[in-house]
C-alpha cells in the first residue's frame, strides 16, 4: 500500500526512516491506507527548509496580489475537488456527508477570504508631536509556522492555518492529526498543482510527539498555531518558551444554550440538537450544557428525549443520515466512561447512554445521549466530554443562568434563545466566552474571528484578527528633512 507522503520542499517524500501509520475508517474500524511518520529529522527537514524559504525568500516578499493569486487558484481547486474531500473528511472522520460538503465549500471560502484580505491595506500612519516625522506601521509575516491540527475537522482546520498564513507571507508547515490524515494529502496535491515556492507550504505526518512536538520546541520555528485539547495546548506552551514563539491556542469548551420560555419551542429544540450532535458532539464548540427556564422545561425535556431517540444514526455516506461514529474505539471508550460516571454521580438519563449492539457495534458509534439533574460537581457537568452528550439543567432566573452557564473552566462558545433583544444582549455580554449566537448556533463565517475565553485558550482566527496573529507589527519612522540634531558638537 503506497503511503500518503509528506511535502517538503515543494517535493512528495516520505520520512526518512520509513514509518508508516495505518488510517481508519470509523464506520468499522477498517483500513483505509497508510501514511508516512515522520519522525524528528523530517521535521528537522521541513524547518530547514521553511527557514530557507522565508530568509532567502521569495514567498515573504512575493507581491501580495500574486500571493491572492495563488490561494485563488488554490480556492477554485478545492471547489472542483469538493466532493472528493467530502467523501475522504467522512470516511476517515465519520462525520455525515452533508456535513462534510459543508467543511469543502467553507475551506475554499476561507481560502478565498485570505486571498482578498492579503491585498488590502494593513498599515497606519500616526500623527506625531513633530511635523518632520512620517511614522507608520506596517505588518510583516512572523516567519515559519508550524500548524497543528485535530482531526474533527482535518480540512476545514488545515484551511483556517494555511490560508492567513500565507495570504500574510509566512512559510508554513502543516502537521495533520495522525488520525485524519487523508484530506491533507488531496489539499497538497492542489497546492502542487497551483505552484508555491519550495517550502512555502509544506505537510508533515506523524504523530504528536515527535512530529508535532519538534515544531513547537524548534528555535527555528517563529509561530505555533494549535488545535487541539487543553492538556496537549499546555504541553506546546511550555516547549515554546525556549525561542519565546508566537502562540495561538484553540481548545476545547463547555459550551452553554441558555433557552428562555418566550421561544418557539421548535426552533429552540432543533438548535439545541444541533448544537450537541452536529458533528457526533466531536466539536470544540459543542452546546454540551442546556439550560432551560423551569415552565418550559418539562414538556421541552420529554420532546428533546423522543427526538434525540429518533436521530438517524448510521454510515455517514448514506445521504439521510444525521449523525455517524466517533472518531476511534479509544475515544468511543472514553465518551462511555464518561457516560457510566454520570450515572454514577447521580444524573438522570433521559436516552442514549450506550453504544449499540446492531451491525453498528463493529463501529465507534454511541447514541445521542441525554441528562438532565446531573449534580453541579459530576464529571459530565464540568469536563468536555467530546461526544453526542448533553447535560439539560433548569434555571429560574436570568442571573441564575448566566452564573451558572460562566461556571466552567472553558470559555470557547455560548447561545441563549429568547425572544426578548435586550435580554439577548445582556445575556450574551455577560457569558464569558469568545464566540456566542443569539437565537442560533454553530454558524461560523471565514469573515468573522473565532476564539474562547479562560482555558479555551487565546489568539483569534479567521477574520482580519487571524491575519494579524500571522504578522509582526513593525514601527518606521522617517525624517522628511534629515539635519544634524546637535547633540554631540564634536563629530571629527
Ligand atoms: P490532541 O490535542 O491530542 O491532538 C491534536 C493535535 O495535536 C494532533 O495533530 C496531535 O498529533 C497533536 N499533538 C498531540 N500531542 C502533541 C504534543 N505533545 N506536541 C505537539 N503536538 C501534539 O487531541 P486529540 O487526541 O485529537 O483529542 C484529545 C482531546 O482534545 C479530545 O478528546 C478533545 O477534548 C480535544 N479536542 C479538541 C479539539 C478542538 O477543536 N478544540 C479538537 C480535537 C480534540
Amino acid at each position: 500500500m503506497k503511503p500518503l507522503q509528506n511535502y517538503l520542499d515543494g517535493k512528495f517524500q516520505e520520512a526518512r526512516e520509513g514509518g508508516t501509520r495505518e488510517y481508519l475508517n470509523p464506520l468499522d474500524n477498517s483500513v483505509l491506507g497508510v501514511a508516512t511518520e515522520s519522525k524528528q529529522e523530517d521535521a528537522d527537514a521541513a524547518i530547514a527548509a521553511a527557514r530557507k524559504a522565508f530568509d532567502e525568500g521569495p514567498w515573504p516578499w512575493t507581491p501580495a496580489v500574486e500571493r491572492a493569486a495563488k490561494l485563488f487558484k488554490l480556492a477554485d481547486l478545492i471547489d472542483s475537488n469538493a466532493e472528493e474531500f467530502a467523501r475522504r473528511e467522512t470516511l476517515n472522520n465519520g462525520k455525515p456527508l452533508r456535513e462534510a460538503k459543508y467543511d469543502a465549500a467553507d475551506a475554499a471560502a476561507c481560502f478565498r477570504y485570505y486571498a482578498g484580505l492579503a491585498t488590502k491595506p494593513h498599515g497606519q500612519t500616526y500623527e506625531v508631536g513633530d511635523p518632520n516625522v512620517l511614522a507608520q506601521s506596517v505588518r510583516e509575516p512572523i516567519g515559519v509556522c508550524g500548524q497543528i491540527i485535530p482531526w474533527n475537522y482535518p480540512l476545514l482546520m488545515a484551511s483556517w492555518k494555511l490560508a492567513p498564513g500565507l495570504a500574510a507571507g509566512n512559510c508554513c508547515i502543516l502537521k495533520p492529526s495522525e488520525l485524519t490524515p487523508w484530506s491533507a494529502q488531496l489539499l497538497f496535491e492542489l497546492i502542487d498543482e497551483v505552484g508555491f515556492p519550495p517550502g512555502a507550504a509544506q505537510l508533515l505526518y506523524g504523530a504528536g510527539d515527535p512530529a508535532g512536538m519538534a515544531l513547537a520546541a524548534s528555535d527555528w520555528v517563529d509561530k505555533i498555531a494549535f488545535t487541539g485539547g487543553t492538556a496537549t495546548g499546555r504541553k506546546i506552551m511550555q516547549a515554546a518558551v525556549g525561542n519565546l514563539k508566537r502562540v495561538t491556542l484553540e481548545l476545547g469548551g463547555k459550551s452553554p444554550v441558555i433557552v428562555f420560555a418566550d421561544v418557539d419551542p421548535d426552533v429552540a429544540l432543533e438548535h439545541a440538537m444541533w448544537a450537541i450532535f452536529a458533528g457526533q458532539g466531536e466539536v470544540c464548540n459543542a452546546g454540551s450544557r442546556l439550560f432551560l427556564e423551569r415552565s418550559i422545561a418539562e414538556e421541552f425535556l420529554s420532546r428533546l428525549a423522543v427526538a434525540s431517540g429518533n436521530v438517524v444514526v448510521g454510515d455517514g455516506m448514506n445521504e439521510d443520515t444525521e449523525m455517524g461514529p466517533l472518531i476511534t474505539r479509544a475515544h468511543q471508550k472514553k465518551v462511555l466512561d464518561l457516560i457510566e460516571s454520570g450515572k454514577q454521580e447521580g444524573a438522570e438519563l433521559l436516552c442514549g447512554g450506550s453504544a449499540y449492539t446492531d451491525a453498528r457495534a463493529s463501529g465507534n458509534f454511541v447514541q445521542p445521549t441525554v441528562f438532565a439533574n446531573a449534580p453541579a460537581h459530576a464529571r459530565i457537568v464540568r469536563e468536555e466530554i467530546f461526544g453526542p452528550v448533553l447535560v439539560a439543567e433548569v434555571f429560574d432566573t436570568e442571573d441564575e443562568a448566566v452564573a451558572r452557564a460562566n461556571d466552567t473552566i472553558y470559555g470557547l462558545a455560548g447561545a441563549v434563545f429568547t425572544k426578548d433583544g435586550a435580554r439577548a444582549q445582556r445575556v450574551i455580554r455577560r457569558m464569558r466566552a469568545g464566540i456566542t449566537w443569539i437565537n442560533t448556533f454553530h454558524l461560523t463565517f471565514a469573515e468573522a474571528p473565532w476564539g474562547g475565553y479562560k482555558q479555551s485558550g487565546f489568539g483569534r482566527e479567521l477574520g482580519t484578527y487571524g491575519y494579524e496573529s500571522y504578522t509582526e507589527v513593525k514601527q518606521i519612522n522617517t525624517h522628511l528633512n534629515p539635519q544634524r540634531i546637535g547633540w554631540f558638537k564634536n563629530l571629527s
